[in-house]
């Protein structure tokens, strides 16, 4: 599950680079992100230049060990955080889902640290949500590690995040 940005990038560069820099510099503006399957073989055969590179890839959020283990910094998921994954989005799908048919529409959009719901939504100038006071209104949610997201996630209490 990978997301490619189309786009072209602007290298900014203090002095004129070399082209093979440049060219280094490009890739890593269009290197991947997402969620790649934890499988050495796999992943060798996505990106056949792992072994030029030390494991490291420059297309793919993975960085190999030379004993076939992920570096930590690698996004990679097991078949079971998979199935744990898909089972919690279509869990939160069917939740909004009943949620609406049940006639719940209240406006709280979350916060995550700095973060908002409402930072880039188009919907801005319609919905009239109005941060009010220090809690502003939001639901917030608690900040968590890689290892604690799937630690929840596997073990069916993705709910804590929100505190229920
Ligand atoms: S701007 Fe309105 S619709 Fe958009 S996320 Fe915020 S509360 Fe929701």
């Amino acid at each position: 599950m990978l997301y490619f940005h189309v786009h072209n990038p602007l290298i900014l560069h203090k002095n004129r680079p070399q082209p093979d820099d440049a060219a280094k510099e490009l890739r890593k503006r269009f290197k991947m992100r997402g969620l790649v399957t934890a499988d050495a073989d796999v992943v060798r055969m996505m990106d056949g230049d792992l072994r030029l590179r030390n494991g490291y890839s420059e297309l793919l959020p993975v960085a190999l060990k030379a004993d076939g283990g992920f570096y930590s910094s690698s996004a990679v998921v097991t078949p079971q955080g998979w199935e744990a994954l898909r089972s919690e989005v279509r869990g939160q799908i069917r939740r909004i889902g009943t949620d609406i048919t049940d006639g719940k529409v209240g406006i709280e959009p979350y916060r995550l640290g700095k973060k908002t719901a409402c930072q880039h939504c188009p919907y801005r100038s319609v919905c009239q949500f109005e941060p009010l006071g220090e809690e502003g209104g939001y639901r917030h949610l608690r900040p968590l590690g890689k290892e604690e997201t799937w630690r929840l996630l596997e073990g069916g209490d993705s709910g804590e995040r929100h505190g229920e």
